[in-house]
């Protein structure tokens, strides 16, 4: 952490922010701030350079074609990539976790290379776009409640050896490849299908990003009470029948 304030990066809010991802960012400080932490927002658009020195990045998801014009902007620019190898944090929604892979299929029909700091590929599901619910089980290393959201994409998301799965979905399609796994992620970078935003939905997931980035093993408790009620009401709401 630099200055004592903690650099939260939102990348390309002008290309990926379909559905709501602002609300991940409004997340991340909202919870740093109550933890009494200084908070150094930074939005940075697709026409500027990525800093290098933020300690958690967020990128959301997106249409195909600004899917496509992030990706081509990202690898031009570089540093991303080297944020990563600084020991950032990445967490990333959808279109934003295709692009950390290292290529997906964009909407001129052809394989587009990502940045590979994820070992992901995703190609183009041949069936149903996958739309609806999401309730998924978090890998158990990390040791969290049960997450929910909803996903939107067409991509399905093959995992190489070096990333885990975040979840596995108990109600959903995740990355699509009928192994029920969801999302993604190695020890710094992170992706996920589920919208929500993500985060207003599951905050023990923004708090991990924080442990992560302030590279403690525990914050001080939130009231979480209402973010307890919304899971709990999401959860009975995912699991009506359709
Ligand atoms: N364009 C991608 C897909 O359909 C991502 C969509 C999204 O971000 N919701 O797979």
């Amino acid at each position: 952490m630099s200055d004592n304030s903690l650099r939260v990066v939102w990348v390309y809010p002008d290309l990926l922010s379909t559905y709501g991802d602002q609300g991940n960012v409004l997340v991340v400080e909202r919870r740093a701030r109550q933890r009494g932490l200084d908070v150094a927002r930074l939005d940075v658009r697709s026409d500027q350079p990525i800093p290098t020195s933020g300690d958690i990045y967020l990128i959301g998801g997106g249409e195909d074609r600004p899917q496509r014009l992030a990706a081509e902007r990202l690898r031009r620019d570089g540093h991303l990539y080297q944020a990563v190898q600084n020991g950032a944090i990445v967490f990333s929604v959808c279109a934003g976790y295709q692009i950390l892979g290292h290529e997906f299929i964009n909407d001129l029909g052809q394989r587009e290379p990502g940045l590979g700091l994820l070992d992901v590929t995703s190609t183009r599901g041949e069936g149903e776009r996958c739309v609806g619910d999401v309730l998924a089980d978090i890998d158990p290393r990390l040791g969290l409640p049960p997450l929910t959201g909803f996903e939107n994409h067409q991509g399905v998301t093959h995992l190489g050896p070096t990333a885990r799965p975040l979840a596995q979905t108990r109600i959903g399609k995740g990355n699509g490849t009928g192994d029920g796994t969801e999302g993604a992620y190695n020890d710094t970078v992170f992706g996920t299908y589920m919208h929500g935003p993500v985060l207003a939905r599951n905050p023990q997931i923004a708090d991990l990003l924080l442990k992560l980035a302030l590279d403690v093993n525990a914050l001080p408790p939130t009231d979480d009470r209402w973010y307890e009620a919304l899971r709990d009401e999401r959860i009975a709401s995912a699991q009506q029948p359709a």
